[in-house]
């Protein structure tokens, strides 16, 4: 009888810490960012063809919620990872960037595809050249359009950012001249 083939199930690595008998120490930071790294609520801002992918992605095939990441947010305040995906109209700027401030911190970005990134093949007066005119990106994903297994990878990068992360990173004034930089109140 041929059954069906179960994939093993693998263990993450735990944080970096100090192991012994019976014990597991580590630090704040490294505990934090590890749970942090397997629970993100994404945003899809999603405009065009990019999204058919993000579609694709969250399906049973790529199955996103091996990542901790199935729980899709549609409200800025419930999301901590904002996935632009698509052509970005320089009249959608305004938009986007009022949904970035919505978002508490810790919050970070992906770019996906070539129109987030730099306005792709749509180099013309009414496309914004690259989400980050407006917003920082933390990850810019290649592609038009990206295939599922990139947009993995690009939110694999990102959990890394997340996992190594200091707590203090959000206060530090490198990142509060970081949002000045963009016009982004940081009180
Ligand atoms: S990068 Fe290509 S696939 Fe993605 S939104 Fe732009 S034109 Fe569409």
């Amino acid at each position: 009888m041929s059954g069906i083939a179960i994939p093993k199930s693998t263990i993450v690595d735990a944080p970096e810490g100090l192991a012994g008998p019976g014990f597991f120490a580590t630090n704040l930071d490294k505990a934090v960012g590890y749970a942090r790294q397997y629970s993100i609520w994404p945003l899809p801002f999603a405009t065009s063809c990019c999204g058919i992918e993000f579609m694709a992605t969250m399906g049973t095939t790529y199955d996103f919620s091996r990542f901790g990441a199935e729980r899709i947010s549609f409200s800025p305040r419930q999301a901590d990872l904002l996935m632009v995906m698509g052509t970005i109209a320089k009249k959608m700027g305004p938009v986007l960037k009022q949904v970035y401030e919505q978002m508490s911190e810790p919050r970070w970005v992906i770019a996906v595809g070539a129109c987030a990134s730099s306005g792709g093949i749509f180099d013309t007066y009414s496309v914004l050249q690259g989400i980050d005119q407006i917003i920082p990106v933390d990850v810019y994903v290649p592609g038009c359009p990206p295939r599922p297994e990139q947009i993995i990878d690009g939110f694999m990068r990102v959990q890394e950012l997340v996992r190594n992360e200091s707590l203090r990173r959000r206060n530090s004034p490198e990142y509060k001249k970081l949002l000045e930089s963009y016009g982004i109140k940081t009180d």
